[in-house]
């Protein structure tokens, strides 16, 4: 088949997601991918920046990984995971706590960020229940946090505005301020006072009602990668913490290095009751995700019945293709030499990002870790905003797979990135600006 077939055949039969079909360009027709750089038919070279939603941790078809799946899927490709279990699943649960801190020591299996944040929230809920308590109802999440499409993680993820075609399918959830802040910003101090003083008071009235909150630590993304600060945050956990909240990190885009360290948490230094991971927890392979827990929570659902289990399950759960495939990921990252280059790419942003700020267009420019993003100051903001379809054009052009979230731009490369990248990115970055 050509590649004009299989455009056409695209085009009558698939639905894609996040487009907007009657205006949508023609997507590329990717063939293969390497490192940070993915060929599309027409033998034009895209320069991943942005690790293909995130995912992406070492590269596009890496070595070690694509050896760990095939020698995997030639032993075993998949396995019921309710009553049966396998080497890579027990190993990977063992890995994973290891690099979280103690209490964390469980593992629930899923498939993607939204079933991990609705494995969570469903989870704190039947926790207080089989521990009696019975007057927590309501969730607490925070302004602007985006934790998936389920229903649970849009009911928690309201605010980010995503999702109000579907209102009447959410349940209420209450929604408090984060004190976004960016480099420079002299209002840091008196931002994160005010939403501390909002949660005093929102748990002084709620907290006994409250069954968990739940939080993109350190970096919100899908809103416009919008960063607080870890003293904030500490603070906020303590609270939660003192008044029995259960605290839940949705650290899907921010796990395995995205903020510099392997875990937002670990910067933070708080330990939430739940941590859910996904996106490059299979080094952007396969499809899986982690709900990890403490002995606490998880021993709260023994009991000599099945009405204290935890009566949830995903037909993949587990799947070993995915586990072997994090296994060889985390091997890649558990390194002197990821976490130096890690560092690297924050270095190169946090340059490129100053030399960027002296443009008119640029506004609050802002860095943690791998993750880099400014906003554009063209008119309009927000997700809608008609900015973004005009730059994603000038980087299309450019070879630069880079998405603006609305009137947001960010760079979220995977590590292999190098240096002279990053300075294409911001070549065509700064062009793209002009072509406002
Ligand atoms: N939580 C966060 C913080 C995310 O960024 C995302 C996806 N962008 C999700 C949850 C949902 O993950 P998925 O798309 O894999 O369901």
């Amino acid at each position: 088949m050509t590649p004009d077939d299989l455009l056409r055949l695209d085009r009558r039969h698939v639905w894609h997601p996040f487009t907007q079909a009657a205006t949508a360009p023609e997507p590329p027709l990717v063939v293969s991918g390497q490192g940070t750089e993915l060929v599309a038919a027409d033998g034009s070279v895209i320069l991943d920046l942005i690790s293909s939603w995130w995912v992406t941790l070492h590269g596009h078809a890496h070595p070690a990984v694509v050896q760990a799946v095939a020698e995997q899927a030639a032993k075993l490709e998949q396995v019921i995971f309710a009553g049966f279990t396998h080497e890579p699943a027990a190993r990977l649960a063992a890995r994973i706590c290891g690099l979280l801190p103690d209490p964390l020591n469980r593992v629930f299996f899923s498939d993607n960020g939204s079933t991990a944040v609705e494995v969570a929230l469903k989870a704190a809920l039947q926790c207080h229940r089989n521990q009696g308590d019975t007057a927590r109802t309501r969730y607490l999440a925070f302004d602007g946090g985006y934790h998936g499409d389920t229903v649970g993680a849009m009911s928690a993820g309201v605010s980010s505005h995503y999702f109000d075609a579907w209102r009447e399918m959410l349940f209420p959830v209450d929604i408090l301020p984060v004190p976004a802040t960016w480099l420079d910003d002299p209002d840091v101090e008196a931002k994160e006072a005010a939403a501390l003083e909002a949660l005093d008071s929102h748990l002084a009235a709620h907290g006994g009602h409250t069954v968990a909150a739940i939080i993109e630590p350190l970096v919100q993304g899908a809103i416009g990668m919008h960063m607080h600060s870890p003293q904030w945050l500490r603070a906020v956990v303590e609270r939660l913490k003192a008044a029995g909240v259960l605290v839940i990190f949705d650290e899907v885009m921010t796990g395995f290095g995205r903020t510099g360290s392997l875990f937002a948490c670990l910067e933070v230094g708080a330990t939430p009751d739940f941590v859910c991971l996904s996106k490059g927890l299979t080094g952007g392979f396969l499809p899986m995700s982690l709900t990890v827990t403490t002995d606490a929570v998880h021993d709260a659902f023994l009991g000599d019945g099945v009405d204290k289990a935890f009566l949830h399950g995903h037909s993949f759960t587990a799947n070993p293709l995915g586990c072997a495939a994090a296994l060889a990921s985390l091997d890649l990252l558990d390194t002197p030499a990821c976490a130096a280059r890690r560092a690297g790419i924050e270095a190169h942003h946090r340059a490129a990002l100053a030399e960027l700020a002296a443009h008119p267009r640029v506004a609050r420019p802002r860095v943690r870790g791998t993750v880099a993003a400014f906003d554009v100051e063209a008119g309009d903001s927000g997700y809608a905003s008609a900015v973004a379809p005009r730059l994603r054009e000038s980087f299309s052009r450019d070879g630069l797979l880079l998405r603006p979230l609305g009137n947001v731009v960010y760079l979220l490369p995977p590590y292999c990135v190098t240096d002279a990248e990053l300075d294409r990115a911001t070549v065509g970055i700064r062009r793209a600006l002009d072509t406002l």
